[in-house]
């Protein structure tokens, strides 16, 4: 069942997805040839409870750290090891935070170094997805409108989503209804209502759709070991609208990075 939340709750959410915001923003300027993943992880853990918050991952379903962190050909779910990365490498960062009884919970794949075009373009037209898929987030329309409007954009390219893990609903829980597959038919799925929160996030593959689940239980890589990308927003459907609570702003100040592609799903009473 959909848990709609009231306009209070909406900006207790904020707040956490905020904190999530600035953790990946501070990550930004840290991320780099020779830094160990497990490095960042503790700056994050640090970070998030200095801010008053709990790591949202840590312990959630028994994982064992507070970001999840997946280079290269891992999909999602990956651990944070003493592996340094490396020039070239791409890494996608997971983090949650949980404060005041909600979660905050979003996603951002950074380049390490510099990177081949090829990749750069997988990134680029991952985040492009994310932001297409959001805007169907609205009124009259239903789960599978996202779905579509993703799986379009990225197919287009050659790229494959994957099927086996999707969005989600947020709230008091990580993981609320509905489920939010990056894939879908126009019109089909539950009908979005006023007031639900969900997390977008698109894990789109440079080739095959089809991924490996490793033995560890979490390790989740591309079948063909070609890179794959995630980026994640938290959004909640104010007004029969779709509107940001997280941000990649903390990211690009840090990166020197000049966009306006959250201007359409940001309120002017927002100030970030
Ligand atoms: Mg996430
Ligand atoms: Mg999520």
């Amino acid at each position: 069942m959909i848990i709609p939340k009231t306009r209070e709750e909406i900006e207790l959410m904020r707040e956490s997805a905020l904190i999530v915001s600035k953790t990946l923003g501070m990550l930004a300027s840290e991320v780099k040839p020779g830094v160990t993943t497990l490095h960042l992880d503790k700056l994050a853990e640090e970070y998030i409870r200095d801010h008053g918050a709990e790591p949202g991952f840590l312990g959630l379903y028994d994982f064992p750290n507070s970001l999840c962190m997946s280079p290269n050909d891992q999909v999602v779910h990956g651990f944070p090891t003493d592996v340094p990365l490396k020039e070239g490498d791409i890494i996608s960062i997971d983090c949650g935070a949980l404060k005041n009884g909600f979660y905050g919970d979003h996603a951002y794949t950074f380049e390490v170094g510099e990177i081949d075009p090829e990749t750069k373009k997988l990134l680029d037209v991952t985040k492009e997805s994310l932001y297409v898929g959001i805007a169907q987030f609205k009124a009259g329309n239903r789960v599978g409108d996202v779905g579509y409007a993703i799986q379009q954009h990225c197919e287009q390219y050659g790229y494959g989503i994957v099927r086996e893990l999707v969005g989600h609903g947020l709230g008091s829980k990580m993981h609320e209804a509905p489920d939010m597959p990056n894939y879908g038919r126009r019109g089909r799925g539950k009908k979005f209502i006023e007031g639900m929160v969900v997390a977008i996030e698109p894990m789109v593959n440079m080739g095959t759709h089809r991924i490996k689940q490793h033995r560890d239980g979490w390790t989740i890589t591309t079948r063909d070991n070609k890179p794959s990308a995630h980026f994640e927003h938290d959004v909640a459907l104010i007004d029969g609208k779709p509107q940001l609570l997280s941000t990649f702003k903390y990211i690009y100040d840090s990166l020197g990075i000049e966009s306006n592609e959250e201007q359409p799903f940001r309120t002017s009473e927002v100030i970030l």
